[in-house]
């Protein structure tokens, strides 16, 4: 069965914030989509942000009036209204029917809705509220089964007793930015290798946050999706920050580049003000598994001779003073660790 909330009497001063309840009450509770009378992009926006980080597939229109949405409608019309039929009375009835359109109202709808409407259906006969009336509705519709919808999202929480535990599907950022496959696959090897190094760090006696190794290793080329210029660092901050994610691994995406970019050097590359350099221990192991990493894994002497010829014997040094920070901290060689890695996966 398709659903659509109608909402009628959006107004922009007043109901942001309950029209996006109603959007949202509507997604959650098993609508396809939403129609809103008023042109509201703010609501829009904060609707659409919902359904990019926790997933649809649900759609928002806004600014159709009632009479132009109704006059293309073919399905069957529900309005709720507390003066209507008791929803137990005509739920079973309405679950028939394979198109809906749920009308909910904000300030006194038209008397013409009672008229248009298959059915007026009241949620209980007390006046209360359109989420409310909305959510009610939408439970007994799909027989309490709204529960078991898959959003299949980029975030997906995970039930737990105390705290919160969020599942961020990290490779589904890459595909929906529009990644080509070389980046994805490079992307992929660097987290291997950060994976592996940090596991040597944390070994030897030095905490690591593995998690977010693997968050930043997988996102840290995401804003080539845009550019694949220098740029594409700050790109990438852009999009971390847009699905949410922590400081954590926008800074990761922000500071990968080689052994991270000066103050002076960024302002010389048209970088935003500021420095670009890996500080947290988990931003430098990114940034040099990255190093370590092109299509295939290289050792640090072919990765020195490449910055040497790309970037100057400046930036080679300070990726051989990292290496050598990481190799100490990790109480090996990571020429060792890429050694290991090409043998398995190059
Ligand atoms: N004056 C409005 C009316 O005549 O329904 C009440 C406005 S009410 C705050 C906003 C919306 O909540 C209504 O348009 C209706 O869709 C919904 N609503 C409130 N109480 C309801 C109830 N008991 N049953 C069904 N819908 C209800």
């Amino acid at each position: 069965m398709a659903v659509t909330v109608y909402r009628y009497g959006h107004r922009l001063a007043r109901d942001k914030r309950i029209t996006t309840h109603v959007a949202l009450t509507a997604r959650a509770f098993g609508a396809d989509g939403v129609v809103i009378d008023t042109k509201d992009e703010t609501v829009e926006q904060s609707v659409r942000g919902v359904v990019t980080r926790f997933g649809g597939p649900f759609f928002i229109r806004t600014g159709i009036p009632w009479k132009e949405y109704f006059r293309d409608f073919h399905g069957t019309i529900v309005h709720l209204t507390m003066y209507g039929q008791r929803m137990e009375d005509v739920i079973e009835d309405i679950r028939k029917h394979d198109e809906l359109a749920v009308i909910v109202g904000a300030e006194k709808v038209p008397g013409a809705f009672y008229e248009m409407a298959h059915y007026n259906v009241a949620v209980g006969n007390q006046p209360h509220s359109e989420v409310a009336a909305l959510a009610v509705f939408l439970h007994m519709l799909t027989e309490g089964q709204w529960c078991e919808k898959e959003f299949d999202g980029i975030m997906n929480i995970i039930p737990s007793k105390r705290g919160k535990v969020v599942h961020y599907n990290y490779p589904a950022i890459l595909s929906r930015e529009g990644c080509d496959p070389a980046v994805i696959a490079h992307s992929e090897k660097v987290r291997d290798l950060a994976m592996e190094i940090a596991r040597r760090i944390q070994r030897n006696g030095t905490a690591v946050d593995m998690e977010t190794v693997e968050a930043g290793a997988l996102l840290h080329d995401v804003g080539r999706a845009k550019t694949h210029g220098i740029m594409h660092i700050v790109e990438g901050e852009r999009i971390a920050k847009q699905y949410g994610l922590p400081e954590k691994i926008q800074h990761i995406i922000r500071n990968h580049a080689g052994a991270g970019i000066e103050r002076e050097e960024a302002e010389k590359l048209g970088l935003p003000d500021g420095e670009y350099m890996p500080h947290t221990i988990e931003e430098m192991i990114v940034a040099h598994a990255d190093n370590l990493t092109g299509i295939r894994y290289r050792p640090l002497e072919e990765t020195l001779a490449l910055f040497r010829e790309k970037a100057g014997e400046k930036a080679a040094e300070k990726v051989k003073a990292l290496h050598k920070h990481l190799s100490i901290l990790a109480g090996v060689d990571i020429d060792e660790i890429v050694e290991e890695l090409q043998h398995f996966k190059n």
